[in-house]
């Protein structure tokens, strides 16, 4: 994406394919103003000085919008997608939230088809996704707020000391978008699902803070911090389709035992994980950690959890957001 800074006409644009067909958004012009096809070239010349044989192909009104929908259910409907939130594009986090949503949504819906969880385990949808959703429409925000109409500054087009000045100036503002940008990063693998009936916080969730970069975090709620074992295989690639008992060098073998048969006794499909790598007692901070189907932390400590905590995370009993 280039972006045309000039107050003549400031803009943005793209290319649409690998030939020749761009994208061309003038971003200060009102919206009842509706350009001719040839007005619309003449704006293309003007914004980007650049004098050439233009065909409009198509022209059409957009609006960036930060939308989020009050519920994500209704009884057996479920809103995933743009459906249910609209960040504005400036990071390029839409589609990203909408696979988040469908990843969330589908073992759930897997796990209460199949018998082994709860229905009440579909609360817990809407309870994480639109936590994320909000997270990540309040850092597309923040990106949205520096476009190329914010940095036409005086003087940004004199070749004088005065100009120079400008263009440094203007080249700060970006650096300062790209922080925001880096924010948004953190967010979008950093977030974690505080509150939710589906996670078992040890307590430190409280704790927990959304970072400017992303810090791996074995927080329940978190994305299971990655790692790549000895044998050049990622951690991930282990994972079971169902959930998993990661267990780390510090693991009491007595309750790894006993965390398998409590798991099992409650028909989850489990797949036991002891990968022979030092740095997992760290990243993960217990020695047995649960881990879901959607490669999120669901709980950790060092005794096998008890069964009232794997019903609570199966929803087979109802329990109230907190
Ligand atoms: C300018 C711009 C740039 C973007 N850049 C990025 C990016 O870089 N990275 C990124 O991750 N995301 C980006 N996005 C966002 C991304 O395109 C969307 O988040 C994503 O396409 C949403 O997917 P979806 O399946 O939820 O919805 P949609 O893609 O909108 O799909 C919904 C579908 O439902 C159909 N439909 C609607 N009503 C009905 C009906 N009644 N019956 C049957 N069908 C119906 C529609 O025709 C459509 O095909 C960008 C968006 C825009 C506008």
């Amino acid at each position: 994406m280039f972006w045309q800074i000039n107050p003549d006409m400031p803009s943005l644009i793209g290319p649409m394919d690998q030939g020749d067909l761009w994208f061309f958004m003038p971003t200060a012009i009102g919206s009842a103003q509706k350009p001719t096809p040839a007005e619309a070239e003449e704006m293309i010349r003007t914004s980007t000085g650049i004098d050439t044989e233009i065909e409009v192909l198509s022209s059409d009104e957009w609006v960036a919008s930060k939308l989020l929908a009050d519920r994500f259910r209704r009884d057996r409907a479920f809103m995933i997608g743009d459906a249910g939130h609209l960040p504005p594009p400036f990071g390029g986090f839409g589609m990203l939230l909408g696979v988040g949503d469908a990843v969330d949504l589908g073992w759930k819906l897997a796990a209460v088809l199949l018998g082994w969880a709860g229905p009440s385990l579909l609360d817990s949808y809407e309870v994480e996704r639109r936590q994320t959703a909000q997270l990540v429409l309040d850092a597309a925000e923040a990106n949205h707020t520096i476009l190329a109409n914010q940095l036409i500054l005086p003087h940004l087009e004199d070749d004088t000391p005065e100009g120079e000045a400008a263009r440094v100036e203007a080249a700060e503002m970006v650096r300062r978008h790209k922080a925001a940008e880096f924010y948004a990063r953190g967010v979008v693998l950093g977030y974690c699902y505080r509150d939710s009936p589906a996670i078992a916080d040890d307590g430190t969730q409280k704790d927990w803070r959304p970072s400017l970069d992303y810090t791996p975090s074995a927080t329940p709620g978190c994305i299971a911090p990655h790692c790549w074992l000895a044998d050049g295989s990622s951690l991930y690639d282990h994972f079971g389709a169902g959930f998993t008992l990661l267990v780390t060098r510090d693991a009491d073998p007595a309750q790894i035992d006993a965390a398998r048969s409590a798991i099992e006794a409650e028909d989850i499909p489990l797949t036991v994980l002891a990968p022979q790598d030092d740095r997992l007692a760290g990243l993960y901070q217990a020695p047995l950690v649960l881990i879901r189907p959607d490669q999120h932390v669901a709980w950790r400590g060092d005794r096998a959890p008890s069964r009232d905590v794997l019903e609570r995370l199966l929803g087979r009993r109802a329990v109230a957001a907190a």
